[in-house]
């Protein structure tokens, strides 16, 4: 019997449930893995050419990782969602697949592919297999006493944190090595993403992943708790486009990150399980999927119209060094460090009154580990609009932020050369903090 395994954003080969269980639970057959490449559904969803770069390496990359396995990778087109369950069945044909295996995904348009493709599998009389890779703790398993989903963090990271058995804690193993399959592969498909030569600081794929978590468990997580708010240090493991495209498990960073037991190893476990509170905040609340705020009541307010001034944001010519810095950092490398997402996200919405989806948009757009849970949820809780979100008069004063968090002006520096060379002249700020502030307090007091 045929086994297809269909890799979502769960492109890595060990503690990857559903290739585990085809392998190793399903039976001795030969097993097949598949990847689509919807294209225009991911370009629908806002992610742009740093992410879906990044994809394309990683995909070559796990090609070769299931190679070594024995393991054929079919990378087959499928533009968009709805054209997934036709592309999956030609390919259930063509392989005779009787079984499929994947990781659930959990915000809308994905949980409505995956009912499709769950229908279509019963209607051929293929069994399908929904198992859960992309978190420690599936959505359903950490509730209220009532049984109700939490929208405060922290005593969902309580209750997280009571069920963290050992047991389910342990990442699983990569499957054992399989005697190939006759047959070749076509993966001109690969040729729908946008092509990017490999970055040195970005180095595609599985192996590189667990290698920037050794390191970083080896030499910065001691420090986390002190210097993860300076973004002049390299003091955050930068794991976040590899969890955004599961070329690592969550399960694994937390387990792996237990060999620090001090404050630095407690918060950053403490991160990962904000990754994990989003994913169950989309997989709880679907009308957060659809656009709309957490808080149905902010829906209301009646955000500003300014193309020139989120233009100028987006540029970072703002007048504000940290903001201008965060925004530079985003454009020129694909990422921004956390404390400048928070930086940013506040001065559009607070001390610019622009729309959050605005922000949330350009960030899917531009970043390389554009993930549309943790980045809806930054957005909302900056806007004041999310579960457990910033309350609204709490507004970042871009320059106190920069004297706290860059006091030599070193990142500044960095992405503003004008400020430190003098070379050409720097926008004077678009907005005065004190009066921006008053005018957000105002905006939220009467809406
Ligand atoms: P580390 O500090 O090393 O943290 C480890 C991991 O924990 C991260 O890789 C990430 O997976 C997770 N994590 C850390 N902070 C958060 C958080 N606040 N929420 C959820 N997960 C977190 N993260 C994304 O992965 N993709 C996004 O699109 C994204 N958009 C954001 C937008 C806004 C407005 C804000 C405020 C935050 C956003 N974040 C997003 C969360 C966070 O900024 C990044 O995960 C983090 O900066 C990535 O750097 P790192 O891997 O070095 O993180």
């Amino acid at each position: 019997m045929t086994t297809l395994v269909w890799f979502r954003n769960d492109l890595r080969t060990r503690d990857n449930p559903a290739l585990f269980e085809a392998c190793e639970v399903a039976g001795a057959g030969p097993v097949h893995a598949v990847y689509l490449v919807c294209d225009r559904q991911a370009r629908d969803h806002g992610e742009g050419d740093p992410k879906l770069s990044f994809l394309r390496n990683t995909l070559e990359v796990l090609a070769a990782d299931l190679e070594r396995l024995g393991i054929p990778l079919h990378i087959r087109h499928a533009p968009m969602f709805a054209d997934v369950a036709e592309v999956l069945s030609g390919l259930c044909t063509e392989l005779d697949a009787q079984a499929l295996y994947f990781n659930a995904e959990y915000p809308l348009n994905e949980a409505r592919r995956d009912r499709a493709v769950a229908d279509f599998c019963t209607g051929s009389g293929i069994a399908c297999h929904r198992l859960h890779g992309d978190v420690v703790m599936p959505p359903g398993t950490v509730v209220k006493d009532d049984g109700g989903p939490y929208s405060v963090f922290t005593p969902f990271k309580r209750r997280w944190l009571d069920r963290a058995s050992p047991a389910i804690l342990k990442p699983l193993a990569a499957p054992t090595r399989r005697t190939a399959p006759a047959g070749t592969v076509n993966r001109e498909a690969l040729t729908a993403l946008p092509e990017a030569s490999p970055h040195p600081d970005w180095p595609a794929g599985e192996a590189a992943a667990q290698a920037r978590l050794k390191n970083f468990v080896a030499d910065n997580i001691a420090a986390y708790d002190d210097d993860r708010d300076i973004p002049a240090k390299p003091a955050t493991s930068k794991l976040s486009a590899y969890l955004a495209l599961g070329a690592i498990s969550v399960r694994d960073c937390y387990t792996q990150a237990l060999a620090d037991q001090g404050p630095g190893g407690e918060t950053w476990r403490s991160e990962l399980i904000w990754r994990e509170f989003y994913r169950h905040v989309i997989a709880n609340y679907p009308h957060v999927s659809r656009g709309e705020a957490f808080k149905r009541e902010t829906d209301r307010l009646p955000w500003r119209q300014d193309p020139d001034a989120l233009d100028a944001w987006k540029a970072g010519e703002t007048g504000y060094p940290l903001v201008d810095a965060g925004m530079r950092q985003l454009a020129q490398t694909g990422f921004m460090h956390n404390r400048l997402r928070m930086v940013t996200a506040m001065f559009l919405t607070k001390h610019l009154l622009i729309d959050w989806r605005e922000g949330e948009r350009h960030f899917m757009a531009s970043l390389r580990d554009a993930d549309f849970a943790s980045n809806n949820g930054g957005w909302q809780w900056s806007a004041s609009t999310g579960t457990d979100a910033a309350p609204y008069f709490r507004i970042f004063n871009p320059e106190s932020q920069a004297k706290k968090f860059d006091a030599g002006n070193t990142f500044i520096n960095d992405f503003i050369p004008e400020l430190r060379d003098g070379t050409r002249s720097y926008p004077a700020p678009i907005v005065e903090h004190r009066a921006a502030r008053e005018r957000a307090l105002a905006f939220f007091k009467s809406n």
